[in-house]
């Protein structure tokens, strides 16, 4: 770039007339475009030196909000600290530089430790077999659907229904429509628990499966699950379980010994991985040994001593990504679990648990929770001592350097009941007391401003240089 000078760029010499002059005959030229096929007039792209074009985008990536500078309370997401050393790891040539059509025989180090990712999601979730492809979460729950569907199939009994409780996450009912089936969604009752009365009603004959998370999207323990688990069995229908809040029970109490019978997990939640902005993710399914057969391919298994994926599975769901799936992603997530180790793990839950309540007590004074109880890994606290509301709340706490956390109530998140105005949230597990102590500090001021000063909160944020996409929000 420092070679060439702006009125000397590089579009000029691609203009017909002078590229056959400068690379006449040269090797860089071959193929030549056809003429037709060339741009005639300089393009008008802006000549900036490199250090112009450097400050640019480096001033671009402070305008984005990430858990590198600073918190990132985003209920139900988990957004937690990314180990740089699992990017390493990622970034090793052996694995970066791997091309997704070179023959399988000579990727054996991967397969390896695809193996082992396998066996480590499985033993984590209480599972027996595993396929590491879904590209997220939500592709996660279509694989694990699409294996029940194929499974009532396969035993020739015609199940057309899949459950859901009515604080699902919005994936679980449209995940459910795209494998086929029609939904209906499960009351909460007062504790913001699965309904039993209303689930036991509505497990008809058709019922293939009813969808459920635990600790449920209002960060609270299903604590009827063993009676949810043996009420689902007992129609015959099967036990799905969303592993997005997985953060809550790492190592301290598994899916498949609460009774589910298949699982996804968001690696890129649970086990690191930057994800903001929709950014990239991986949603293993993994079952129990009577649906395995039925996994998307391909699964990693050993023939022979050597780990290989098989995709050659006659009862298959079929193969659901391109390729080897995420790998980058895959491989931070081993990174994650062989560091962290069992005892870490169980360590992460409960600090992540133990981080949640903290807020939730100290918070409580200004948005008080919406269920009075211990919660799990995040706190659905609510807005309803503010004179704005929690959505304007969340906006003012941008401009102190917060993350706004999940809103939730009219108009936002879809939820149960009257909910009016609440915030979900997950501070995590790798925040320290001193950075939850600033927190309460600047939730205590935006309180405050709420309360002397309601315009300067209602107009937040202030401090963006895109404050409002829509005007009418
Ligand atoms: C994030 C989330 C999903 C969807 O996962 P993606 O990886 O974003 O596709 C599903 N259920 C719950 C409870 C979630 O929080």
């Amino acid at each position: 770039m420092s070679a060439t000078s702006p009125s000397q760029s590089i579009i000029d010499l691609h203009r017909p007339g002078s590229a056959s002059d400068v690379f006449a005959g040269g090797a860089l030229m071959a193929p030549v475009l056809p003429s037709f096929a060339r741009q005639r007039t300089a393009i008008g792209l802006p000549e900036v030196g490199e250090v112009d074009v450097v400050r640019h985008f480096t001033r671009l990536s402070q305008e984005s909000h990430g858990v590198d500078n600073g918190p990132y309370p985003l209920g139900s997401c988990t957004m937690k600290y990314n180990p740089k050393r699992n990017d390493a790891l990622a970034h090793l040539p052996g694995f970066e530089n791997a091309h997704p059509m070179q023959d399988s025989d000579t990727l054996r180090g991967l397969w390896e430790l695809y193996e082992r990712l396998q066996e480590m999601v499985s033993e984590i979730t209480g599972m027996d077999a595993c396929c590491l492809a879904p590209a997220a979460g939500a592709h996660g729950e279509l694989a694990g659907l699409l294996v029940i569907r194929k499974h009532f199939s396969h035993i020739g009994s015609r199940r057309s229904v899949v459950l859901v409780p009515d604080s699902a996450h919005g994936t679980n009912p449209a995940s459910a429509a795209m494998a086929g089936f029609e939904c209906r969604i499960v009351p909460s009752d007062i504790k913001g628990r699965v309904d039993m009365v209303s689930l036991r009603e509505m497990l008809t004959p058709d019922v293939a499966a009813f969808m459920l998370t635990n600790p449920s999207t209002l960060g609270l323990f299903e604590d009827q699950i063993v009676d949810i688990a043996d009420a689902v069995h007992a129609n015959g229908s099967l036990l799905y379980y969303d592993g997005a809040n997985l953060n809550a029970l790492m190592g301290i109490v598994r899916p498949g010994d609460m009774g589910f019978d298949v699982v996804h997990v968001n690696v890129h939640k649970t086990f690191s991985t930057p994800h903001g902005g929709g950014g990239p993710g991986a949603g293993p399914v993994a079952v129990k040994a009577a649906l395995a057969d039925y996994l998307p391919g391909p699964v990693v298994t050993r023939k022979n001593g050597i780990a290989q994926p098989d995709s050659d599975r006659l009862l298959s769901v079929g193969r659901m990504k391109s390729f080897h799936g995420h790998v980058g992603v895959l491989l931070r997530a081993y990174g994650y679990l062989r560091t962290m180790g069992a005892q870490g793990l169980r360590e992460a839950s409960e600090n992540a648990v133990l981080n949640a309540n903290y807020l939730q007590h100290r918070l409580a004074p200004m948005l008080p929770p919406v269920y009075r109880q211990v919660c799990k890994h995040e706190t659905l606290l609510s807005g309803e001592r503010l004179n704005t509301s929690a959505r304007q709340f969340a906006k003012r706490l941008i401009d102190y350097g917060i993350h706004p956390p999940t809103l939730v109530g009219a108009g936002c998140v879809y939820f149960p009941g009257d909910l009016k105005s609440a915030m979900l949230i997950e501070p995590t597990e790798t925040e320290t007391k001193a950075s939850l102590d600033r927190q309460v500090e600047i939730f205590q001021r935006v309180f405050n401003e709420d309360a002397t000063d309601e315009a300067l909160v209602d107009r937040a944020p202030l401090s963006r240089k895109i404050a409002r996409l829509d005007i009418k929000t």
